[in-house]
């Protein structure tokens, strides 16, 4: 058995913490959760944090090691030390590593959740052994995380990875970051179901313009022909600037199958700078332990 590491994934609805043993992660040594209840407030959710720890403490009958990993919403601003563009949003503003270290008397080694999900498939999930490793996470919004020899890229913004808001030819959709045309505001989950709707006239969430699709439904055709093309322009600029061995593609409209086709690297190459695409576009392995395990695997840190 490895040393074992123990990390919380701090969510907008539930708190998740786990005990990890980083030879074996396909059985968390122990797991549980607890409501976040983030109307309660600040204080509440240091509090339910705490008990997290306390918890795992009584479970297991060891005592928290000196690193803990938590995994946030938002990011850490690194210049304050305050947590910004999280939509738990009384956490905004505030310096929770600092204060996490106060009340637990331990190290925090803190990150957010895209850049936790990067960390869990790049070390024990879809990508190990890549050492360039950029995590996607392509849902209700549009991040990503960077590992570098299982280190995550923190940058010196807190931004590194953050893709979602680069510009996209011809785009003009008004985007909630204040700009226009933002890659989120054409690929995002809530953007193809916006696509499809002033095309169709009709509103289907995107697990149901995919069957449609499937069926060979013209708007829906349409819709995903789009995203091949957007997602293509938007990850060839990654990829000319990365470089990256692997790419793991989360969220909900990660799902969708086209990511994955020959026909959609072939568009990917078209963008980039170089002839061929050998960059592999890969599906999660982790499911929904990515975050908590990703949360633990930041006390590996150097
Ligand atoms: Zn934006």
């Amino acid at each position: 058995m490895s040393e074992l590491l123990w990390g919380i994934d701090l969510g907008g609805t539930k708190i998740e913490g786990v005990i990890l043993d980083p030879s074996r992660p396909e059985a968390a040594v122990h797991r549980l959760r607890r409501e976040t209840q983030a109307p309660k407030g600040y204080d509440f959710i240091l509090a339910q944090i705490e008990g997290v720890v306390r918890d795992l403490e009584s479970v297991s009958g060891l005592v928290c090691p000196p690193r803990l990993g938590v995994g946030t919403p938002g990011a850490m601003e690194p210049s304050t030390g305050a947590l910004k563009n999280s939509n738990t949003t009384c956490l905004n503003g505030r310096p929770l590593k600092g204060d996490l270290e106060c009340r637990l008397t331990r190290e925090i080694f803190m990150a957010n959740d895209a850049n936790c999900f990067a960390l869990a498939e790049a070390t024990l999930g879809a990508a190990v052994g890549d050492q360039v490793v950029m995590g996607l996470i392509l849902g209700t919004g549009v991040g990503g995380g960077i590992v570098i020899n299982g280190q995550v890229l923190q940058g010196a913004h807190g931004i590194a990875g953050e893709w979602g808001h680069n510009p996209l030819m011809g785009e003009t959709h008004p985007c909630y970051c204040g700009r226009k045309g933002c890659v989120e505001t054409a690929i995002a989950g809530p953007s193809l179901e916006r696509f499809y709707q002033e095309t169709a006239g009709a509103r289907l969430r995107v697990p149901d313009i995919v069957r449609a699709a499937a069926d060979g439904e013209a708007h829906a055709l349409t819709t995903l022909d789009r995203l091949r093309w957007k997602f293509a322009e938007a990850i060839a600029a990654v990829i000319n600037i990365l470089d990256p061995d692997a790419i793991v593609i989360g969220g909900g409209v990660g799902n969708v199958e086209i990511l994955y086709t020959e026909e959609t690297r072939r568009v990917i190459e078209r963008f980039l700078f170089h002839p061929t695409l050998s960059t592999r576009l890969l599906r999660p392995q982790l499911g929904d332990s990515a975050g908590v395990f990703g949360a633990a695997m930041l006390t590996n840190a150097r």
